[in-house]
């Protein structure tokens, strides 16, 4: 296992030997999983909340917050969360352009706009050194993804943050029980909004929760979506007088089959992204010195962790490769029996919604109706954001520590780098497009 045998894509043998399942499969439901979500079918408790109180208290607990109010979906947990923050009519949040859409959207519809900055190119997440400069007195909140799991770097946002006196969200839909420098994420800003949606590494179905300690900002969202729970016992005193409608117009509930499972899968997750992370951590260790590959993860010892590795990338030097593209990488990659892609998420900022789209009829693009400046951030406008695909390709998400067939993923990469050489006579380059779904309308 020297990545030495001729490429698969000349017609060698592949790395990889079988498909290996249960390597990936996830999330792992046992019979207690099945037990919970059969029980609220035949109690007839898919829309009520008793269940969901309780896996809210045990999330937060598992956390060590105060509060822990459960959503639909992740989507509506961060619009939950920019209202708790008080993101309104004119206001401006900041957050990176590459990550999955709901980190930054839902901000239109409370009639907000979105200013993107760049991500850290190792980190991924938010560049804390691209933030201050576009800080205005409209900005309400710093929006901090822990992009692909990995934790952003926290300190320097939160102290730019608390200099401007603005709030700091957290969006853990990809890093659910990481760790930044010993703390859990989630748990170091203002609030932490996630998903806990079927294919996240937290996955019970369609769901979503965020966790705060601030008691204002948990009030403000149940006060926007879940009707209900707006009441009198509420204590936020300009909430008071109008509980009994959500203020908002949506209905936020969590479905009781995914709280009830949430509360089985909670009891294990610690446990089984230890797993994962022994076995990514091992994977990465073995290519380690590997031309061209490097991993997206924090240093050992720093107390920083990948949680669990959700959407696991590594970092594409394509200088060490002779200027290989990683689209001819990962096609050589792929016929070693590995399904994997170059890329991740597109540039928010360059699609049309971010440009012209004038969606509830102001007469105007929907990121300028109400912004006391034109916020459209044009190509060329964020290099880092823009060239990233073409320096990431995803890696296999391994569940289980099975370092037998971990090794054959490993050959494939190993083989694939080191035999570039032979890859770049064939080398058509990177399309103009990577990653992302096929469907996303960039600007030109
Ligand atoms: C999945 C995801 C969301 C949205 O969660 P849903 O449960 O799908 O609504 C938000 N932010 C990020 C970064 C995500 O990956």
């Amino acid at each position: 296992m020297i990545g030495t045998e001729k490429l698969a894509l000349f017609g060698g043998t592949k790395a990889v030997k079988q498909s290996q399942e249960g390597l990936f499969k996830w999330p792992i439901i046992t019979e207690e999983d099945e037990a919970a979500a059969v029980q609220v079918l035949r109690d007839g408790a898919m829309s009520g909340t008793d269940i969901t109180r309780k896996f809210e208290r045990e999330f937060a607990d598992w956390l060590d917050m105060k509060y822990g109010l459960a959503f639909n979906n992740g989507t509506n947990s961060l619009l939950g969360a920019f209202y708790g923050c008080g993101v309104g009519v004119g206001d401006e949040i900041i957050c990176p352009s590459v990550t999955y859409w709901a980190s930054a959207l839902p901000a239109y519809s409370l009639g907000a706009s979105v200013v993107f900055a760049e991500i850290d190119p190792v980190t991924l997440c938010l560049d804390p050194n691209d933030i201050e400069h576009r800080i205005t007195e409209k900005t309400k909140a710093i929006v901090v993804v822990h992009y692909l799991g990995h934790p952003a770097d926290m300190d320097p946002i939160m102290e730019i943050a608390k200099k401007h006196n603005i709030k700091v969200i957290e969006d853990v839909s990809h890093a659910q029980g990481g760790y930044y420098k010993g703390r859990r994420v989630g748990t170091i800003g203002d609030v932490g909004a996630m998903s806990l949606m079927a294919g996240k590494s937290f996955a019970i179905g369609e769901g979503g929760i965020f966790v705060t300690n601030d008691l204002e900002i948990y009030e403000r969202a149940i006060a926007l979506g879940h009707y209900e729970r707006y009441n009198q016992e509420i204590q936020t005193p300009y909430l008071q007088p109008h509980a009994g409608l959500p203020l908002g117009g949506y209905k936020f509930r969590m479905h009781q089959v995914s709280s009830a499972v949430g509360r089985v899968q909670l009891k294990y997750y610690d446990e089984r992204i230890g797993e994962i992370d022994k076995a990514m951590n091992y994977f990465w260790d073995r290519l380690e010195g590997v031309p061209g590959l490097r991993a997206h993860r924090p240093a050992k010892n720093s107390g920083s962790t990948m949680g669990g590795w959700y959407a696991t990338h590594g970092h594409y030097v394509p200088e060490e490769l002779g200027g290989l593209s990683v689209t001819r990488f990962c096609e050589a990659v792929r016929a070693e029996g590995v399904s994997i892609g170059p890329g991740c998420n597109l540039p928010l900022h360059l699609h049309s919604l971010q440009q012209d789209a004038d969606v509830y009829g102001h007469g105007k693009p929907t990121i300028i109706a109400n912004a006391s400046r034109d916020l459209r951030q044009p190509k060329g406008s964020l290099p880092i954001s823009e060239g990233i695909a073409a320096r990431v390709y995803s890696i296999p998400w391994f569940k289980h520590f099975n370092t037998e067939q971990i090794d054959q993923y490993v050959e494939a990469f190993r083989k694939a780098a080191l035999q570039y050489n032979d890859l770049l006579a064939d080398d058509k380059g990177n399309p103009e497009r990577l990653g992302g779904w096929n469907f996303f309308r960039q600007k030109a």
